[in-house]
């Protein structure tokens, strides 16, 4: 199974920014190893210039968000097919900005996956527990409950090859605080454990990425842990010097 290495650019870069990361990245990756595929999720503003780039590289683009329905009244709002329409292969749903500053539910998390696998993208299903969640030992019954409901409406029909997920600590997010090796091997081995329960005939092979501070100088040793499937960077896949590092960790 190849590496997924996902890029998330949050709210961050202008247009011509984007443009120039996305072909310093592309150019510094050269020829993409065998075991790797590079995922970037910018804004919206610049999806339609920095596709192209990426696709040409043999990179994916992807959305950081949207609204699970085909079209319709919901100002502000952008479809799945719409992002199709764009080049994106790929979306994240749930990530923890979304739950906690934005107020996301599960439900809605939920919803966002079912449609938008159902529209032919790639989903990313963002969990992950916070620090408080942590403390008091809840962090098995959060990550089950954050997946029960992330993949509710999916179970018979998901395909390992359309569904990842991001295991990313809340206490972990652009925090500089990265989960250490036997965190995340025991949030990953629970999470590859309800995925076999959930998804029986695919739950083995969906990929499970870690999320959470990762950077040129710890990905290498992230990535080898078992059930490391990849990695989501936020603040330091902003540089294409330091996401490269972290690609070919
Ligand atoms: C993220 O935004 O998903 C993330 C993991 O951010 P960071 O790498 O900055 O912690």
């Amino acid at each position: 199974m190849k590496k997924l290495m996902a890029a998330n650019w949050k709210m961050y870069k202008t247009v011509e920014e984007g443009v120039k990361t996305a072909e310093e990245l592309t150019g510094l990756l050269g020829e993409m190893p065998a075991d790797r595929e590079v995922l970037v999720c910018p804004s919206l503003t610049m999806l339609q210039a920095v596709c192209p780039i990426l696709k040409q590289a043999g990179c994916h683009a992807g959305a950081q968000n949207f609204y699970p329905s085909k079209q319709g009244a919901f100002t502000g709002e952008i479809a799945p097919e719409q992002l199709l329409d764009l080049g994106c292969t790929h979306a994240l749903a749930g990530h923890s900005e979304r739950r906690h500053v934005l107020g996301e539910m599960n439900e809605l998390i939920g919803r966002k996956v079912t449609f938008g696998l159902e529209a032919g993208l790639h989903m990313i299903l963002c969990i992950g527990e916070t620090i408080v969640e942590r403390r008091l030992g809840q962090i098995e019954e959060v990550l089950a409950r954050q997946l029960e409901s992330g993949l509710a409406e999916v179970l018979t029909t998901a395909r390992a090859e359309n569904l990842s997920v991001a295991y990313e600590p809340v206490w972990a997010i652009g925090t500089g605080e990265v989960a250490g090796p036997d965190e995340v091997l025991a949030a990953h081995a629970f999470v590859r454990a309800k995925l076999k329960s959930l998804l029986p005939q695919e739950g083995g092979r969906v990929r499970i990425l870690y999320g959470g501070s990762v950077k040129p100088d710890n990905a290498a040793a992230i990535i080898r842990l078992d059930n490391v499937d990849g990695v989501l960077v936020g603040g330091a896949s902003l540089k294409a010097d330091s996401f490269s590092q972290i690609v070919l960790a």
